[in-house]
């Protein structure tokens, strides 16, 4: 690995990043700060294609093809909303179906790098699944930490990868710290929610944006929001292509919540600098229902400083958006069709203007939380072999 910085953008602060550091010591999250840029136009995995974005050498990534994935244009919903063009950013199409792939290889690599042979991670669902993927890759020893009360069907697509996955019993706020105290002092990398290269890895995200609409921006970057990780690294992925003069201007961002656990888009509307933990969060949307978001903090002073913005929405309003996103072929699972929500509820309200661009970004797949089957009224014919003529015409 090459000589690295992490700065906190809150308080200036930097540190080495060959060495082991996870978060400021202000409590605020760390970023990656790297002048290489570049793009290897011979590949598509994002390990390879923008190896130069990243300290690390050829050996230290264990890549499973994550990123590359399609952005695809919805005319539809361009034509319902009055923009000029919507796309949706299908993350689905990673190797363990989320986004999450992308800040897991950066961190198995930086893992790597630092001779870490043992890794782990705090998570209740795509997390767990992704560094039980590339930890099964890498050939490394990998602690999957789960709640107590995980049920089986979410346990077995974990343990299906042969990792070491623990379901433990007691207070799950307390499990995340722990797991850092004992990786420190066992000599487990744990990659758990907003570390430095999970947001490094999210940045690819934007990369591949903006290849895709040759080096033009979006209006508009809709990005449903849990910890806050992967909504930091899209915005530092903007800032890195600006900076290299690949691109001329920031999108604007628009920081998607569910209404049943909104701690920054609550925060946003009150005009407040700091996040405060979100009470009895309750929704649909799963994935992103972290009710006090390690990078909230950074996260409501990115937005405010590239004049976006933060929308909540109610658990119909993501329903029916899971529905009509699957009803044009994307098959989300409901915390990733908040986004689509959100931009009706933004244009509705006159923060995104007539004839504007968005891209949603869909950030894990349907078949994810086959639970919300239930909050759909789906439908379907029986008949017999003799019916069947009738039923074809
Ligand atoms: C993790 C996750 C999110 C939220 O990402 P954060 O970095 O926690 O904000 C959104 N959607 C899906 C499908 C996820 O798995
Ligand atoms: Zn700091």
């Amino acid at each position: 690995m090459k000589k690295a910085l992490f700065r906190c953008k809150t308080c200036g602060a930097e540190y080495d990043a060959r060495k082991p550091v996870f978060r400021c010591s202000c409590g605020e999250p760390l970023d990656l700060v790297w002048d290489g840029s570049g793009i290897d136009h011979s590949q598509r995995c994002q390990a390879k294609r923008y190896s130069a974005f990243y300290p690390f050498e050829d050996e230290e990534w264990v890549p499973l093809g994550e990123g590359g994935t399609p952005l695809v244009e919805v005319k539809a919903f361009a034509a319902e909303l009055g923009l000029a063009d919507v796309r949706v950013k299908n993350e689905s199409a990673n190797p363990s179906w989320s986004f999450k792939d992308r800040g897991t290889a950066a961190c198995v690599a930086h893992a790597r790098a630092l001779g870490y042979s043992r890794i782990g991670t705090v998570s209740t669902g795509n997390m767990a699944a992704s560094v039980a993927a590339f930890g099964a890759a890498a050939g490394m020893e990998t602690f999957i930490l789960v709640k107590g009360d995980m049920a089986e069907e979410k346990m077995a697509p974990v343990a299906i990868y042969g990792v070491k996955l623990l379901r433990v019993q007691g207070a799950y706020d307390m499990l995340y710290s722990e797991s850092l105290r004992l990786g420190e002092e066992r000599g487990i990398y744990f990659m758990n929610s907003d570390v430095p290269f999970r947001a490094a890895g999210s940045r690819t995200i934007s990369f591949e944006i903006a290849e895709d609409l040759g080096f033009s921006v979006p209006d508009w970057v809709v990005v449903p929001t849990s910890a806050g990780g992967n909504i930091r690294g899209i915005i530092n992925g903007f800032e890195d292509l600006l900076k290299a003069g690949m691109t001329d201007r920031m999108p604007r961002f628009l920081c998607a919540q569910a209404a049943g656990c909104s701690p920054i888009a609550t925060a946003f509307a009150a005009g407040a600098g700091k996040v405060t933990r979100f009470p009895s969060p309750h929704t649909i949307a799963h994935a992103i229902e972290n009710p006090f978001p390690p990078s909230g903090n950074r996260t409501l002073s990115e937005l405010r400083k590239y004049s976006s913005v933060a929308v909540s929405v109610s658990e119909e309003e993501i329903v029916k958006a899971q529905a009509d996103m699957a009803h044009r072929g994307l098959f989300g699972q409901p915390g990733s069709c908040v986004p689509l929500a959100c931009l009706r509820k933004a244009k509705a309200e006159g923060t995104v203007a007539e004839g504007q661009s968005a891209v949603l970004i869909m950030t894990g797949s349907g078949l994810k939380y086959t639970a919300a089957f239930a909050a759909h009224r789906l439908n379907w014919l029986d008949c017999s072999l003799e019916e069947l003529g009738e039923k074809l015409k």
